[in-house]
């Protein structure tokens, strides 16, 4: 273990270097003529959601993509947006169609969402690409599930037969990470905010994955010794800071390495949302 405790995954030094990876599979791409596109279509003005999406784009110019913006103001009727999809579904330099969620209030989510076309589902949220995951047949993979594979597999842990522990069962993090960790051979134990004893079932984790969006609230003394904690929640709190769903400090004594936040988890979805786009460009006419 590190002076301090445990070691700290650096998801934003990763995250470079899989830019840096990218780099060099679109160029080889462009060298074939095909210049990887991201559709990214905002509704509404969130503030949040407006800074994701220009993070998303800075990094798809990064590595030579090219993004599209769709900007569109809250009043829009879900047929317009319906519209777009559509057209973007058709329109063969678009590799991955993005829509950032959440969508204003009144909007039909699933609905519009199931207009993407899977082929171009980036994001991995459609029935149709969950299904294939949980077969072992995937086609995309959530990012930020993808991310925390990427940083498992940095912190060089050993997953076959591990005491995996997520907390979080959302559609967008928790379950297609369970799918992961199952395939990898992990023991996967899922929890969400109907769990008894939470703290009895979190200190058994060897390996520990939270998604909440409660800060601190998985405390740092549940922590097993020598686990590998994940945490990607992010929470502002009312001073400003920005602070994961863990107490990290009392946490970061106890694990043998852990994500920070911000710098851990957050960086690799962008990352993952990249390998996903050239992943698609490369299958493009296949
Ligand atoms: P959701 O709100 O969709 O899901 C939260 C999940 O946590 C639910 O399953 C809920 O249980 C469970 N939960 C809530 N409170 C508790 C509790 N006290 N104890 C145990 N379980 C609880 O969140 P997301 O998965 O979308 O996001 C989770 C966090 O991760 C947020 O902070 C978000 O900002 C962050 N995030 C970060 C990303 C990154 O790139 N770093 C990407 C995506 C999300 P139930 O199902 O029973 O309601």
């Amino acid at each position: 273990m590190e002076p301090g405790g445990a070691r700290i995954l650096d998801g934003a030094a990763l995250a470079r270097r899989l830019r840096g990876e990218l780099q060099a599979q679109v160029s080889a791409l462009r060298a074939r003529g095909i210049t990887p596109g991201l559709a990214v279509i905002l509704v509404g003005d969130d503030p949040a959601s407006q800074v994701y999406v220009r993070s998303k784009q800075r990094a798809c110019q990064e590595v030579g993509i090219t993004a599209l913006d769709h900007h569109l103001p809250a009043s829009t009727p879900a047929r317009d947006i319906i519209a777009l999809i559509r057209r973007l579904n058709d329109e063969p330099t678009v590799d991955g169609i993005l829509l950032q969620l959440p969508l204003p209030g009144g909007l039909p989510t699933e609905a519009i969402l199931d207009e993407i076309d899977p082929r171009k589902d980036v994001d991995g949220l459609l029935p149709d690409n969950v299904g294939r995951l949980w077969l072992g047949r995937p086609r995309f993979v959530p990012c930020t599930p993808l991310g925390v594979m990427r940083l498992l597999d940095e912190a060089g842990v050993s997953l076959r037969g591990a005491e995996a522990v997520v907390v979080g069962r959302s559609h967008l993090v928790g379950r297609p990470l369970a799918a992961l960790l199952l395939q990898a051979h992990a023991t996967v134990t899922m929890c969400h905010s109907q769990t008894r004893e939470l703290d009895r079932v979190v200190s058994r984790a060897e390996v520990l994955v939270v998604a909440i969006g409660r800060p601190e609230a998985i405390r740092g003394a549940w922590i097993r010794q020598g686990a590998t904690v994940i945490d990607v929640g992010i929470n502002r709190l009312p001073d400003g800071r920005l602070v994961g769903d863990v107490e990290f400090a009392e946490a970061r004594r106890r694990a043998r390495a852990i994500t920070p936040v911000p710098g851990g988890v957050g960086p690799m979805t962008i990352a993952m949302l990249l390998h996903n786009t050239v992943a698609a460009a490369g299958r493009r006419g296949a």
